[in-house]
């Protein structure tokens, strides 16, 4: 894949302000990829802010610069390029909708979603690459921007998060080969982060997963598995929201399943779902019928309405699109 990198770093030459942000709901690529993207700025002297609204989730304070990020921009900057990493939508952006009013404001839209809307003034995206930290790495790479320890922290955990950690099919070998340069050369320790981010969750995340798990249920000829996490559960347990993540991959782990689906109910008639399939269901179409998208394989969407309405309609939805294939 042909990515601009020379307009790139003219825009980076040329500027001296700029604003770094990444989707809402961060996971461990938006959050390694904005901070990789913050190294390389502070390399290059330049003014920039970090910004995610949601700050940063708890589970990814271990990597360093983190307390760069802040909620919101300081209003008395004007920014002259607004860089976005891991964001497929303008919408989906971690700052305020004000930020597209700043008249002149160079967009630079840095992905790996198929689903990517394109809209920046420049775009660099490469849905072949695992994670938006892998188009990163090939950045780095053409800049000749030598590193150290804390960039490879953060490329490494946005590219072992968006793989599950070297499991899903868009491990590929160039993955394999970056993650090697990252841990030979820079020292990197697969294990600890693994256990950064999977061994310290909390007692309430995994009690909240088994009442979860209850709601579990297998249908359409037990190709689909779905589970719902209502406002009730959300409520009395109180977990960060990166603490779900990961439920939903029992639903899709189960022998036979193609489809795994989370319903969780962010507030009353706002239900958000997280898809993840095998490899022979492309979920970010299914997703995008929903007005959300994301890869072939973990995709999101929002719909409204009461949670079991919602079940309904997409379980309808789900079978309609069984019976045409
Ligand atoms: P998750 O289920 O973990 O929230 O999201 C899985 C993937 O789908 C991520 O890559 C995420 O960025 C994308 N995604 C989640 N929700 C939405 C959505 O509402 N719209 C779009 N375009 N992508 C989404
Ligand atoms: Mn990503």
């Amino acid at each position: 894949m042909r990515l601009d990198w020379q307009e790139l770093f003219k825009l980076l030459e040329s500027n001296d302000h700029f604003i770094v942000t990444c989707h809402v709901h961060p996971d461990g690529d938006a959050i390694g990829s904005l901070l990789a993207i913050g190294f390389l700025l502070k390399k290059w002297r330049k003014n920039f802010q970090l910004i995610c609204s949601e700050g940063v989730p708890t589970v990814y304070s271990y990597l360093e610069g983190s307390e760069l990020v802040k909620k919101e921009r300081d209003p008395l900057i004007t920014p002259q390029v607004l860089i976005s990493v891991d964001c497929a939508e303008k919408d989906r952006c971690a700052l305020a909708s004000e930020i597209w009013d700043v008249s002149g404001l160079i967009i630079v839209n840095i992905d790996h979603h198929v689903t990517n809307t394109g809209f920046g003034s420049l775009n660099l995206i490469n849905p072949q690459a695992a994670a938006t930290g892998e188009v990163i790495y090939h950045l780095f790479s053409k800049a000749g921007f030598d590193f150290d320890s804390s960039v490879a922290t953060a490329l490494y955990t946005a590219v072992a998060t968006d793989t599950g950690f070297f499991r899903y099919s868009n491990t590929s070998a160039f993955t394999l080969e970056l993650v090697s340069v990252l841990v030979k050369k820079y020292g990197i320790e697969p294990s600890k982060i693994a256990e950064q981010v999977h061994e310290q969750k909390s007692y309430q995340a995994i009690r909240l997963l088994g009442e979860v798990l209850c709601t579990l249920q297998v249908g359409i000829g037990g190709k689909v598995a779905w589970m719902v996490l209502d406002q009730p559960m959300i409520s009395k347990y109180q977990v960060e929201n990166e603490e779900t993540e990961g439920y939903v991959n029992y639903a899709r782990s189960i022998e036979g399943v193609e489809i795994g689906i989370l319903f969780k109910e962010l507030r009353t008639n706002e239900i958000k779902l997280s898809w993840r399939s095998s490899i022979s269901v492309d979920v970010s179409k299914l997703a995008a019928n929903f007005g959300g998208g994301g890869h072939a394989r973990a995709a999101g969407c929002t719909i409204n309405g009461p949670v079991d309405q919602v079940v309904n309609d997409v379980l309808q939805f789900v079978t309609e699109y069984y019976r045409a294939r």
